[in-house]
């Protein structure tokens, strides 16, 4: 898999749903809207089988002919047939059926252009690609995260951008490439538009150049890499990936001295600054001078007092 880091692309994100479980949501607003009527209760499981058979992802999709229709035309049509097989008059569907659209037509954003390229992971956290700073920018708590991403290319920051308007809406996330043609996805930031995993998958897709591809969820532990916190990640993939361990083996940077190093060597930190280092960086494994004899000695083969004093362990022996 190419990694093209200079790439900026364009594409239209068609008219989708903005919700997760947009079927769900459907069902719910079906059984709201007709539930003075209690024949409805009978049709429901009749309501939720007609929508898993509809593509609900789009507010234009292709109907059971084959022919461009609104999602709301669609569903009407089902009611009616719903209707009739339960022993109704389709009247029950017609009524007040276009306060019933104009609800489902809101869960579907409008049709627009958006920008995607990869942005400058110096810039995380700063408030660029976010709404507000946040804690991996240069005052956050967290900026020794950030350390761990500049310095590693198997992090890139993926951006979007609406192209319309003075006020641009814009998301970021971070991309993670572990290996074995999978593409990770976390920590997402949104502000001024509505950006579902589809939209960033596509832009994913689009980037990479692959011709299809699936994303889902991934268990947290699975990803056990030191700067993922907000669980969120989604994985994209095509039929030739892999499942890999995604944090174990994988070889990182040490941020302070560049040195690749594999995952298990790295030392990671109690507290936010060292959040990983290995192990000729990391502060509590470096060489101190003992106390007493004065002999520089490795910090794991020394012993501090309550005090903060190092003595090294041929010296306390001694006592
Ligand atoms: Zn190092
Ligand atoms: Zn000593």
């Amino acid at each position: 898999m190419r990694f093209h880091l200079n790439k900026t692309i364009s594409f239209e994100v068609k008219n989708g749903i903005t919700v997760d479980d947009p079927n769900d949501r459907l069902v719910t607003m079906i059984c709201d809207h007709y539930c003075h009527d209690n024949k409805w209760n009978y049709f429901l499981d009749d309501v939720v089988g007609m929508l898993y058979d509809l593509d609900t992802d789009n507010f234009y999709s292709k109907d059971k002919s084959g022919r461009n229709s609104k999602i709301t035309t669609q569903i009407k049509k089902e009611l009616y047939k719903i209707a009739k097989d339960n022993g109704s008059d389709k009247k029950i569907v017609d009524r007040n059926y276009d306060k019933l659209a104009l609800k489902i037509s809101k869960l579907y954003s409008s049709a627009y252009k958006l920008k995607a390229y990869w942005g400058d992971k110096n810039l995380l956290g700063e408030g660029v690609y976010e709404p507000h700073p946040t804690c991996l920018g240069d005052h956050g708590e967290y900026k020794d995260c950030k350390k761990f991403l500049t310095t590693n290319k198997r992090f890139q920051v993926l951006v979007l951008e609406n192209t319309i308007g003075d006020k641009k809406g814009r998301g970021r996330c971070i991309t993670y490439l572990p290996g074995k043609r999978n593409i990770i996805l976390f920590n997402f930031y949104q502000f001024r538009m509505e950006l579902v995993p589809r939209v960033w998958v596509e832009a994913i897709r689009r980037l990479f150049n692959l011709e299809k591809v699936k994303f889902g969820t991934i268990d947290s532990e699975d990803l056990n890499i030191p700067v993922y916190q907000n669980e969120d990640a989604i994985r994209i993939y095509d039929v030739k990936s892999r499942i890999i361990k995604y944090g174990v083996n994988r070889i990182f940077n040490c941020p302070y001295c560049l040195k690749p190093t594999e995952y298990k060597n790295l030392i990671e930190g109690e507290s936010d600054d060292y959040l990983v280092a290995c192990k000729k960086c990391f502060p509590d494994y470096q060489y101190y001078e003992c106390y007493d004899c004065g002999e520089s000695k490795h910090r794991k083969d020394m012993i501090e007092t309550n005090d903060g004093v190092l003595f090294c362990v041929d010296c306390v022996g001694e006592e």
